[in-house]
């Protein structure tokens, strides 16, 4: 099953696409951890990205599109992979279509502004990729990864100001693709729910649906 899984910042793509690569098998490949990454080990991509990124902008199209294309052509993406955070424009997703990729099925999960403005401002991520939330999913001990046990950190672009850009760049840049993959007829929605289990649950019904 080839798979991109759209929706806002924040609107729990990270925390699904764990769930789906687990129960199907497959790879997930999630641009912004790549790209933070790349920041981590202080590469010229990591350097070059970081200021889109603190801004709440998308990097631009020619440095996530190379990415994409060297995961892809790997042996794990063979039988199937989750795209997570790319395509992220028309252009991005322009050229997901002329690599030859056919994609099976776009799942969008909708969450409205105001839900995923309250979630971010409790959001804890863990370097090992393990994310929370200090109300909704909370670690088992305060501040400390359940996975790894390592320290819980707030992403640097999680703070109001980057949060309130991000969702503006969603809207113009990456919303717009639900429109273009309805026309060719492969997109899925799925409403956010409150709970976790819940999103995951309605998540498998609308894979179940496509695989039938
Ligand atoms: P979120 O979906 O919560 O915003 P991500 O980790 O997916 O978090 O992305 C963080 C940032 O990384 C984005 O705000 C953007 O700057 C950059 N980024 C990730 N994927 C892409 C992409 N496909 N194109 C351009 N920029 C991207
Ligand atoms: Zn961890």
């Amino acid at each position: 099953m080839k798979l991109i899984l759209l929706g806002a910042p924040g609107a729990g793509k990270g925390t699904q696409s764990a769930k789906i690569s687990e129960k199907y098998n497959i790879p997930a490949i999630a641009t912004g951890d790549i790209l933070r990454g790349a920041i981590k080990e202080g590469t010229e991509l990591g350097l070059t990205a970081k200021g889109y990124m603190d801004a709440g902008k998308l990097v631009p199209d020619e440095i996530v599109v190379g990415i994409i294309k060297d995961y892809l052509s790997t042996e794990a993406c063979k039988n199937g992979f989750i795209l997570d955070g790319f395509p992220r424009s028309i252009p991005q997703a322009e050229a997901l279509d002329a690599m030859g990729v056919k994609i099976d099925v776009v799942l969008s999960i909708e969450v409205p502004d105001d839900k995923i403005i309250a979630r971010m401002s409790g959001r804890r991520v863990c370097h090992c990729g393990a994310s929370y939330h200090v109300d909704y999913i909370p670690p088992k001990v305060e501040g400390i990864c359940d996975k790894c046990g390592a320290e819980l950190y707030i992403r640097a672009d999680d703070c109001a100001e980057t949060v309130a850009n991000r969702l503006k760049t969603f809207h113009a840049q990456t919303e717009p693709l639900k429109t273009y993959y309805e026309a060719k007829g492969i997109l899925a929605t799925v409403e956010g729910q409150e709970e976790v289990a819940d999103t995951t649950a309605l998540v498998f019904a609308a894979l179940d649906r496509v695989n039938a």
